[in-house]
């Protein structure tokens, strides 16, 4: 089973399926996952198979590595079309999270002025100020929201303690449209029980949702690489298409991504 863990702070630039050349900042540790979801589907494997011995770079170590970084692309003519938030786990789990955005906003606007900052979360810590703040100062705030089904979130994001869905919609509205919304949709099973969340019956108060929180645009997404879980099948072409339709006409900008 092939998991990826990525360097850190930095890595890439990679080519993002949805982003373009996108530089990587992970704040999670370079030997293992952090990451208060263990999704079935994630790439980095299940955070128990990934407990990391490292810690988390510091601010400073984050901000260095990023202008090296930026020097070398822009000596090499290839600037980022984007500084992505993402890596082993979930970026806002940093104790400097807010600190390091601005950092990262200062170093854009030096060298790399017209790339965006994009951050991928799972928006299991928005309704800290700070992280809410610092997520309003970024270009792309792509929040993860695969369903609104509380069983499906236990069985398939599997969250670390606490977590209300209701509560984390609200704090999606919050935002005041300066948020993207992020759903992996797909099929299969796992340990016997459906993972399938392409039915009407989970995409009727997903959408429902999402016209409430009305953020500024919508991403669906499907499995892209080998997962941990065994028995997880891809959402077709045409699920995700009808789906992003259905986005599309109730005024919110959706893309498809397969
Ligand atoms: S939220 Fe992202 S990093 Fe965390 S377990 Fe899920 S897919 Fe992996």
């Amino acid at each position: 089973m092939s998991t990826i863990i990525y360097p850190s702070p930095i890595f890439g630039p990679i080519h993002s399926r949805r982003l373009g050349i996108s530089l990587g900042i992970n704040l999670l540790p370079a030997d293992g996952k952090v990451c208060s979801f263990d999704c079935i589907y994630c790439e980095c494997g299940f955070n128990e198979d990934h407990r990391p011995k490292q810690t988390m770079p510091t601010r400073h170590d984050v901000a260095e590595k990023l202008q090296l970084t930026l020097q070398r692309m822009k000596s090499e003519g290839q600037l980022p079309d984007v500084l992505t938030f993402a890596g082993n786990g979930e970026p806002t789990c940093h104790p400097h999270f807010p600190e390091i955005i601005d950092d990262t906003i200062r170093l854009r606007n030096a060298y790399c002025p017209d790339a965006k900052v994009c951050v991928l979360s799972n928006s299991t810590q928005i309704h800290r100020q700070s992280v809410h703040d610092a997520l309003m100062k970024v270009d792309d705030n792509i929040l993860k929201l695969d369903t609104v089904d509380s069983a499906y979130i236990h069985r398939v994001d599997r969250p670390a303690g606490n977590y209300d869905v209701n509560q984390i919609i609200e704090r999606m509205k919050a935002f005041n449209g300066h948020v993207i919304i992020q759903t992996m949709f797909m099929r299969g099973d796992c340990n016997g029980e459906s993972v399938d969340n392409t039915a009407e019956e989970y995409v009727v108060p997903w959408l429902e949702a999402v016209k409430t929180i009305a953020p500024q645009q919508v991403m669906v997404y499907t499995i892209d690489r080998e997962t941990p879980a065994h028995g997880l099948l891809k959402a077709t072409h045409e699920q995700l298409d009808a789906i992003r339709d259905r986005v599309v006409a109730v005024g919110i900008p959706c893309s498809a991504s397969y």
